[in-house]
């Protein structure tokens, strides 16, 4: 005679089917902190978080699709049913403000940066370059405004916990983190990347490379744990290896410029450089070549960096 679990499992229409696979990879880090961490494929385009507290929830960045935050609405709804009060972005860019629109329906207050409103609309546009297509643009021109913006250091409490939001420098002139004291849990959106080159499009990798030293210099590093805009749950070393990396980036194309190369043959020597110094992380020649050209401009004092817009 079956039980009455078998006869169940066989009636249910998708026994033995498993379920869709989430776009990304639920990280415990504490109680009620989690890291949603994209996978190989990309499906997310970013990664994002959560903080539930006694009061509310409180989610760090909106990932890139729509389908991607609603997978992440429903994982934060499998495990609590508080309120859903805002979702925090750590900085303009698409990959990580494209589901703003879910987060915002499922009860959110947008909280980003002063300066994201001006330029979540625009310059995603830019941000994509060649790689727009007319319902991508449609898409970011309609992503929501921010509605709670700062330019300061916030401390939002989810009941009695407590997440302070901090104004950093470095990625986009308009950067927020999230830490957890109570966890040492830090969401730095992409102040981190682990093990992939980042993108400097809108960066000064000066300021960048102060901020991340300032993570490191944090009494609580050693023990913390970061969630990188992309890559996998970072510690103290990952942060120290992260900012060898934009040391060596700014010092490969500094070497370079003085040898007298031009732009397009510093690409190829340099990305060959950095894979030698660091074999273990992804770096496309489309990240690499990019992340050589903004650096020149850099050095050379004419890099374009988003404008503070007036409200
Ligand atoms: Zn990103």
């Amino acid at each position: 005679m079956l039980s009455l679990a078998a006869v169940l499992l066989l009636a249910s229409p998708s026994a033995g089917q498993s379920p869709t696979p989430l776009p990304f990879q639920l990280k415990l880090l504490a109680p009620g902190v989690y890291a949603a961490i994209d996978g190989p494929e990309h499906k997310s385009g970013s990664n994002a978080g959560f903080v539930i507290g006694d009061g509310g929830v409180l989610v760090v960045d909106a990932m890139f699709t729509p389908d991607a935050a609603r997978a992440l609405v429903g994982e934060i709804r499998r495990l609590t049913d508080k309120p859903i009060r805002y979702v925090v972005n750590t900085h303009y860019h698409a990959d990580h403000t494209g589901g703003d629109q879910v987060l915002r329906d499922a009860g959110a207050t947008i909280i980003a940066h002063r300066n994201v409103r001006g330029w979540v609309r625009n310059n995603n546009i830019n941000l994509f370059g060649d790689r727009i297509t007319p319902e991508l643009k449609a898409r970011i021109e309609a992503l929501p405004l921010p509605d709670l913006v700062t330019d300061k250091d916030l401390v939002v409490w989810l009941g009695s916990r407590k997440v302070i939001i901090r104004t950093v420098l470095g990625h986009t002139g308009g950067d927020l983190i999230v830490t957890v004291p109570d966890s040492n849990v830090v969401f730095t959106g992409d102040m981190l990347w682990r093990k992939v080159a980042p993108n400097l499009i809108d960066g000064s990798v000066g300021e960048w490379e102060a901020t991340v030293a300032d993570f490191g210099r944090n009494p609580e590093a050693a023990k913390s744990r970061y969630v990188p805009g992309h890559g996998d749950v970072a510690d103290l070393k990952d942060v120290t290896e992260f900012r060898a990396y934009l040391r060596d980036v700014r010092r490969l194309v500094g070497d370079a410029r003085s040898a007298g190369l031009a732009v397009e043959a510093m690409a190829p020597a340099v990305t060959a450089k950095l894979r030698a110094l660091y074999p273990d992380w992804a770096i496309s020649d489309r990240a690499a070549a990019a992340e050589v050209r903004y650096m020149d401009q850099e050095l050379a004092g004419t890099k374009q960096r988003p404008i503070p817009q007036a409200d």
